[in-house]
C-alpha cells in the first residue's frame, strides 16, 4: 500500500468518527526497514517518522536529517536508562515510558539538557507478563508520579495482545486518558489504526502497510 492510501484511508476514519481532518497524526513505522524505502516516504513528504531501538535511530536519523529538515521522531519500543540520555538527544517523543525508575531517570536528564521530548505513558492493557507497559491498576498513580516530576506527559500508549479485539484495549485506553486529563493516545498499527481512530487515537504507528513486510522483526 502506498503512502497516500494510508492517508487517506485515516481522513476517511476521521471523516467517519465525526472528528477533524488531521487530527489523528500518522508515525510511519521504519524500524528495519531499507533505507531506500524511508527515503522515498521522506521524498514523498512525509516528517513523522518511528524507530524501536534507539541503536538503529542513531545509525541512520542522522543522516537523514541531514538532507530533509523538520523530521519528526518518534521512539516507540523499549527504552533502557542507560539509553535515555542518547534517546533524549536523538528523538521528539518518547512513547514507551513504562516504569517509576525509567521516569525519575529521564525528569534528571530533562533537567540536565533543559529539554525533554514528549511522553507518552505505556500501558499494558492486556496485562501480559512478557510486553513492558505499566498495569491498568497502577496507570493513575504513575501519571501522578510522572507529573510530580514535571514529566511533559502528553497521553498514553498500547499495543494490545495480538490475540485480542484490539477495540477493547483502545477504550480502556482513552478511558484511563480521559480520567486523567490527558489528550494524547498513541494506539492503532498497520491492522487495527482505523478502530484506533474511531475510539480516539491521536497518534497511530504504521510500519508494513507503508513501507512492506519486514525483514524480519524487531
Ligand atoms: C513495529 C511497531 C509498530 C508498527 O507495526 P506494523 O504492524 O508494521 O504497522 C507499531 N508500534 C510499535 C510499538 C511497533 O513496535
Amino acid at each position: 500500500m502506498s503512502l497516500s492510501e494510508i492517508k487517506s484511508r485515516i481522513a476517511a476514519a476521521e471523516t467517519a468518527a465525526g472528528r477533524a481532518p488531521g487530527s489523528a497524526e500518522l508515525i510511519a513505522v521504519s524500524k528495519v526497514q531499507p533505507n531506500e524505502r524511508v527515503e522515498a516516504v521522506l521524498e514523498e513528504g512525509h516528517r513523522i517518522f518511528g524507530e524501536n531501538r534507539v541503536q538503529e535511530a542513531a545509525g541512520k536519523w542522522p543522516e537523514f536529517r541531514e538532507k530533509f529538515s523538520d523530521v519528526d521522531l518518534h521512539l516507540i519500543g523499549p527504552l533502557q536508562t542507560n539509553k535515555a540520555r542518547q534517546a533524549m538527544e536523538l528523538v521528539n517523543a518518547i512513547h514507551s515510558v513504562d516504569r517509576p525508575k525509567l521516569a525519575t531517570t529521564l525528569a534528571r536528564l530533562a533537567q540536565e539538557l533543559g529539554h525533554c521530548p514528549e511522553l507518552f505513558i505505556q500501558v499494558n492493557t492486556g496485562e501480559e507478563e512478557q510486553k513492558a507497559g505499566i498495569l491498568p491498576k497502577d496507570s493513575d498513580g504513575f501519571i501522578q508520579e510522572c507529573r510530580a516530576l514535571d514529566l511533559p506527559i502528553k497521553g498514553l500508549m498500547c499495543i494490545p495482545p495480538v490475540d485480542e479485539e484490539p477495540s477493547l484495549h483502545f477504550a480502556l485506553l482513552a478511558k484511563i486518558a480521559e480520567r486523567n486529563g490527558l489528550s494524547g493516545l498513541s494506539m492503532g498499527m498497520s491492522g487495527d489504526f482505523e478502530s484506533a481512530i474511531a475510539l480516539g487515537a491521536t497518534h497511530v504507528r504504521v510500519g508494513s502497510a507503508i513501507f512492506g513486510e519486514r525483514a524480519y522483526s524487531a
